[in-house]
């Protein structure tokens, strides 16, 4: 009995050896046992943090080394039939991004186990300053706990960081920190990538460039990460976390604009990090975080109006800025029109803030409501639009029709702070903004949230507000060639030249 259920465990990234039953393709010798189609491994694959989608792979791949990627992708191709390959990072796509029927899953995170694996190299040189090598199997938070052992951090990040490397850069990887730094994929120096042809080539803005900017963004269409270089800076120590509560949206949107407007014309003036939040009467209202003391007022605002708004910000500050930041604070925050005895401040330290939503997890997970379906959606809009958005969607949709959402964000970011070479699409404005509905849901009732969403888009359709989907699934490709606009054409020429087979990352339904 012990040995029975010691073979079937297994912890994210080892596997403790479960040989495959017989494949239903012939693999090359040299890769011939790092493949698995046993129920556990299979049934790992098949899903993801969505719990909406599943597809079934014949089998999941257990790279030791960037080599045996390699093999497999050349191996794919060749197969009598090609083989689609689903790079998995973290598996926490929403709609089956990471998975593949009858194809091969590639369990990106075996690579973390293995020294042969680029893992995280820090290094400095005089044209780049400081950076980190990191494999695209990695995660994030390790990424942040290798580069603070030696006082660095990466500059721009996701609100939680339990994702891949690879993963992220496959879309954007954006945050608080986009308006001021980009999101992460334009803080990337090189790549190392294993094509849909199986050719390694590391590629920057000099080298390769057509997929170097391909990928970032790319959807995993191009080809496999294998390393990323990372621009790094000094990290400072701690956190001053703001919260403010807002009952007006234009009142709230003009102070988050400005605020982000800030950013360029000197390093002290601005914040580090802004968000923005739905607070709704229907709830769930978790209040928790703010002092006992003051729960009470926040939930009877909230009652009153029914929807409030809160900003978020945080400036970063270490013991050379420990005496100022209250005083910078107090200029940042002189004239924004928050409700009078609703701003609330605490002070965390650096790896506290970053990884924050980590803790939520916890508790989530706890509580039974972490691996349950989450029917997201994530969109940009342009700056014109938003206000007409807050009325149609915010205060109409969710509000009138008392959706019992999860979490709702919203935030501006800087066009400027993109490069238009990327794949990654979004909104013709200089400044554009974020709406991320982040829905828990039951197993039997995702398709009424999912159906909030559609009907969101269809308020945007008819009132021509130009949304462009961000972690983006579309039914048809159609969809895809409007997400793309003018980008479509060198979409296609690059799947053509980089993954003619269109072998790679099939679970994003864009070629398959
Ligand atoms: C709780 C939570 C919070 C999130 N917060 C944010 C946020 O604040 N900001 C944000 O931008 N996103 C956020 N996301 C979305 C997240 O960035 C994407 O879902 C991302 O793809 C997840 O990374 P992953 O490693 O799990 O990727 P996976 O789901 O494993 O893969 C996603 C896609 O990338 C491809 N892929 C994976 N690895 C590679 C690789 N090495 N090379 C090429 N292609 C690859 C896959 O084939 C797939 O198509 C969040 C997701 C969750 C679940």
């Amino acid at each position: 009995m012990f040995y029975m259920i010691s073979i079937l465990v297994i912890s994210i990234g080892v596997i403790i050896s479960q040989p495959a039953d017989t494949l239903s393709f012939v693999p090359p010798r040299n890769i011939s046992d790092k493949f698995r189609n046993d129920l556990v491994a299979i049934d790992l694959a098949s899903t993801d943090y969505g719990h909406i989608v599943q597809k079934k792979p014949a089998a999941v791949f257990y790279p030791t080394s960037t080599d045996d990627i390699r093999s497999l992708i050349q191996f794919a191709n060749n197969n009598s039939s090609p083989l689609g390959i689903a790079a998995r990072g973290h598996g926490h796509s929403v709609r089956g991004q990471c998975m593949t029927d009858n194809g091969v899953v590639v369990n990106m995170t075996n690579l973390i186990n293995h020294k042969s694996g680029p893992g995280i190299f820090i290094s400095q040189t005089p044209a780049l300053g400081s950076y980190a090598d990191v494999g695209g199997e990695q995660l994030w938070i390790d990424v942040l706990t290798q580069t603070l052992k030696r006082g660095l951090s990466p500059v721009s990040w996701t609100d939680y960081l339990y994702l891949s490397v690879g993963g992220t850069l496959s879309n954007a990887g954006i945050g608080g920190q986009t308006f001021r730094f980009g999101p992460q994929i334009s803080n990337v120096f090189e790549l190392d990538v294993i094509t849909g042809k199986g050719d390694f080539v590391t590629c920057s803005k000099d080298k390769s460039p057509e997929l170097f900017y391909a990928v970032l963004g790319g959807l995993g269409q191009f080809g496999i990460i294998t390393r990323a270089r990372i621009a790094l800076q000094p990290a400072l120590k701690r956190v001053k976390w703001i919260r403010m509560l807002y009952n007006d949206f234009s009142a709230i949107s003009r102070d988050q604009e400005r605020l982000i407007s800030l950013n360029g014309r000197g390093e002290k003036d601005g914040v580090d990090y802004l968000e923005g939040l739905l607070l709704m009467r229907q709830g769930p209202l978790d209040v928790s975080s703010y002092p006992k003391s003051d729960q009470p007022k926040i939930v009877s605002l909230v009652t009153q109006y029914g929807i409030i708004y809160l900003l978020e910000l945080a400036k970063y500050y270490d013991d050379s800025t420990r005496d100022s930041v209250d005083k910078e604070l107090q200029v940042l925050v002189k004239g924004l029109s928050f409700v009078p005895g609703f701003y609330f401040a605490k002070d965390v330290e650096y790896i506290y803030f970053l990884n924050r939503v980590h803790y939520d997890e916890l508790i989530l997970r706890k509580q039974g409501l972490w691996d349950v379906p989450h029917p997201w959606l994530n969109i940009f809009l342009p700056k014109s639009r938003i206000s007409d958005f807050d009325f149609g969607v915010f205060k109409n949709i969710l509000l009138k029709e008392s959706v019992t959402v999860g979490i709702v964000k919203f935030y501006p970011m800087n066009r400027n702070k993109w490069e238009d070479k990327m794949s990654c699409v979004i909104p013709d404005e200089d400044v554009f903004y974020t709406v991320a509905l982040l829905y828990s849901t039951r197993i039997f009732d995702w398709e009424a949230y999912d159906a909030v969403n559609k009907q969101l888009l269809e308020f945007c359709e008819k009132n021509g507000i130009p949304v462009k989907q961000y972690l983006p699934y579309y039914e048809t490709q159609r969809d895809w060639i409007n997400h793309f606009g003018s980008k479509w054409t060198n979409f296609q020429e690059m799947k053509a030249n980089f993954d003619p087979n269109k072998i790679l990352s099939p679970g994003q339904r864009i070629f398959n």
